[in-house]
């Protein structure tokens, strides 16, 4: 945890904000469905705490309240704390869903964090993810002219690799399918699903920057508005109409933070059921059944539950068997939040949960739309020998293609 001094204040919450956190009614419905809270078996992690801990935090601040009561702010050993649970966090919106009162948790933690950032108290490793998104314009500190490099191992690389002046549509990969190998797989399958369809499509190579998203979660605000017109324009440049997205988190940032005008938005799910249903794509028979894991910024992000169900069932020979817990009721995987990042541990106990419920199907296979849930999944059933195969819905596409 790192402790600098800063600019304590409320600024980083919303009027309506402030008001919400009056509304909480100490139900307990976050705290029951939260997946940090059960797996760490710890009360301390769920929204109720948070909640509570927040309002001390902010009444502690304001002139009025100090004259009247005399209080004093928090000690710093116990901002630590409180710091410490609101990052052990995977920012699933699960507590949001279940909220009787409907306040917008998912938000409140995203200021909370911002306001954690200012305040000085938040985890070291922060500091990393400002320095590496300064520097490399990527999260993970890697060249970024090499931000396209996965096109070179695809089994015939176009000459231009891809990476075009004009085009109809831009994909917009994210960090975390540009550099990681598991999840490389992601957009070399859509990149030749779409060449195979005679899609006009376009990367935006070294131009693209991460989305902004490890930011908005690490409480980096400023820093993403920067990231955010850079990307804006360089799609802009390309001419392009659409920008397609496999990552739900990159597809969020998007739709609610950079709002384009004049460009459509779609997640790969949507577009290649389109695709398909304009017969586009030449597929094969399949004999596979699968089950669905819906991503947490997906689903209940941006409520798109059926196109990815519609994409699955219409490839020849898969069947689709529901998780017991689907759709808006989906349990994360544990990869959110930046969670990875403070406490390994929890996302992989996390995890454990969620491929519990997931071979409580019998499905061989399990089949989502996040490069971020591929990972932690596949991450997870490698390290324990598990017999389940995880596919993102792109690879799914990419092996029922006949070509
Ligand atoms: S966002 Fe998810 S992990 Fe975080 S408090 Fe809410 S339910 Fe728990
Ligand atoms: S579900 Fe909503 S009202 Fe109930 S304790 Fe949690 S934040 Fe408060």
């Amino acid at each position: 945890m790192c402790s600098i001094e800063g600019k304590m204040g409320n600024r980083d919450y919303s009027v309506r904000q402030l008001m919400e956190l009056e509304a909480c009614t100490n139900c307990q419905a976050c705290a029951d469905i939260c997946p940090a809270v059960s797996a760490a078996e710890d009360g301390e992690l769920s929204a109720l705490f948070r909640m509570k801990g927040l309002k001390e935090i902010l009444k502690g601040r304001t002139g009025l309240f100090r004259r009247i009561f005399k209080k004093q702010g928090l000690s710093d050993e116990a901002w630590k704390h409180f710091s410490d649970t609101a990052f052990r966090c995977t920012l699933c919106g699960n507590c949001q869903g279940a909220c009787p009162v409907g306040i917008r948790l998912k938000d409140l933690w995203l200021s909370l964090r911002q306001d954690l950032v200012h305040s000085g108290f938040y985890p070291k490793k922060i500091n990393m993810i400002k320095e590496n998104l300064e520097e490399s314009r990527n999260v993970f500190d890697e060249d970024n002219e090499e931000r396209a490099d996965w096109v070179e191992d695809m089994r015939d690389p176009p000459a231009d690799g891809y990476v075009r002046e004009k085009a109809e549509v831009v994909y917009f990969t994210g960090c975390t399918a540009a550099y990681f190998p598991i999840a490389q797989k992601i957009p070399m399958a859509l990149a030749q699903v779409m060449d195979v369809s005679g899609v006009d499509f376009t990367l935006l190579g070294e131009d693209e920057w991460c989305c902004g998203f490890p930011m908005l979660g690490a409480g980096l605000m400023e820093l993403f508005r920067e990231f955010r017109d850079h990307n804006i324009q360089a799609v802009k440049e390309r001419g392009a109409k659409e920008i397609l997205f496999a990552c739900p988190s990159c597809y969020q940032m998007w739709k609610e933070y950079y709002r384009p005008e004049g460009l459509r938005l779609s997640h790969a799910s949507q577009f290649l059921v389109n695709l398909v249903k304009a017969g586009k794509v030449p597929l094969k028979e399949l004999d596979m059944t699968v089950t669905y894991h819906d991503p947490c910024d997906l689903g209940r992000g941006a409520l798109i539950y059926e196109e990815p169900r519609e994409l699955i069932q219409s490839l020849p020979g898969v069947k689709l068997v529901e998780l017991p817990r689907n759709r808006r009721d989906c349990q994360c995987c544990g990869g959110g939040g930046n969670l990875e990042m403070v406490d390994a541990k929890l996302t992989a106990e996390i995890a454990k949960a969620k491929i519990d419920e997931i071979l409580s199907t019998g499905a061989q296979t399990v089949v989502t739309s996040c490069q971020q849930c591929v990972r932690t999944m596949t991450t997870y059933v490698k390290r324990n020998k598990i017999s389940l195969e995880v596919l993102d819905i792109t690879q799914l596409v990419h092996r029922a293609l006949e070509h």
